[in-house]
């Protein structure tokens, strides 16, 4: 097992990315904190973990509100005694083309993908550099990298999320904290599964492996990231997208 008695706070968790991510690290035998607005969704991927015999913490937080993300460490550290890795997945989108994009959607996407983002980084730093060491790991996207038609507001925070992991790997490096982000491409979810065949046929023939990612792939990435086996990685953004940028 690669987390072993490792304690993995997780926002967003309560579906998709982060809800794989959840059950790929109690596998690894990571205890994990389970963090997400939604308090069905989380219900049920506790109940999930908790069968498989994970220790598991769950808390309802809006990643936009400080003071909610402060409680949240408080909590967590209060439980387990220590958090070792912070996973930074919860994001939202909200699509429109420059033109009709209103501030709303604007506010909203940034409030979320990099104020939160922030957020919980900042409080999570101040607790590992008490504890000496640490792991944050942030989700990009290849939206953060090369933009994407309709999506100025996802395209700005992603890009920021980059930004900002590069900076904390340099600002955080020398109290023992790694700092990396996984930049997914095309991932098959709920939301994907539900497109035409012929959408789906079009976001597969852009990879070179003519696939779509699976929810467990950007699992594996975070696993590995967050594993003593990228010890001597910082401040990367690992691709996890078939190819498809290449
Ligand atoms: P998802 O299925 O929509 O899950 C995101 C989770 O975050 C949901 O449970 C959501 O709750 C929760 N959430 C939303 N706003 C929150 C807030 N303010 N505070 C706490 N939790 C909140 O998303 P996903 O597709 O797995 O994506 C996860 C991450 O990977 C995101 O950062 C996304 O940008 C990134 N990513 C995804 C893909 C992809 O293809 N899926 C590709 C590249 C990057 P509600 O459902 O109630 O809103």
């Amino acid at each position: 097992m690669k987390l072993l008695n490792k304690v993995t706070l997780i926002t967003g968790a309560g579906k998709g990315i982060g809800a794989a991510t959840a059950k790929k690290f109690a596998e690894e035998g990571s205890k994990v904190v389970l963090v997400d607005i939604n308090r069905e969704d989380l219900d049920r991927v506790a109940d999930e973990i908790f069968e498989m015999g994970q220790d598991v913490l769950k808390v309802i937080v809006d990643v936009t509100k400080r003071s909610e993300v402060l409680n949240l460490f408080k909590e967590a550290s209060e439980h387990f005694g220590n958090v070792d890795i912070v996973i930074n997945n919860a994001g939202i989108v909200q699509d429109a083309q420059i033109l009709k994009m209103t501030e709303d959607q604007w506010d909203n996407v940034i409030d979320v993908n990099l104020k939160g983002v922030f957020n919980v980084a900042q409080a999570a730093a101040i607790l590992m550099k008490e504890q000496g060491s640490g792991v944050i790991l942030n989700a990009s996207s290849i939206v953060g990298t090369y933009g994407n038609f309709g999506q100025t507001n996802y395209a700005a925070a992603k890009w920021g999320v980059n930004g900002m992991t590069k900076t904390w790997a340099k600002e955080l490096g020398k109290h023992g904290i790694r700092v990396n982000a996984v930049a997914p491409g095309f991932i098959s979810t709920e939301m994907t599964e539900n497109l035409p065949e012929k959408v789906q046929e079009m976001m597969k023939s852009k990879s070179p492996l003519n696939a779509m990612g699976t929810v467990e792939d950007v699992a594996n990435g975070y696993a590995f990231l967050a594993s003593d086996e990228a010890k001597f990685i910082t401040g990367t953004i690992l691709s996890i997208d078939g190819g498809l940028v290449i």
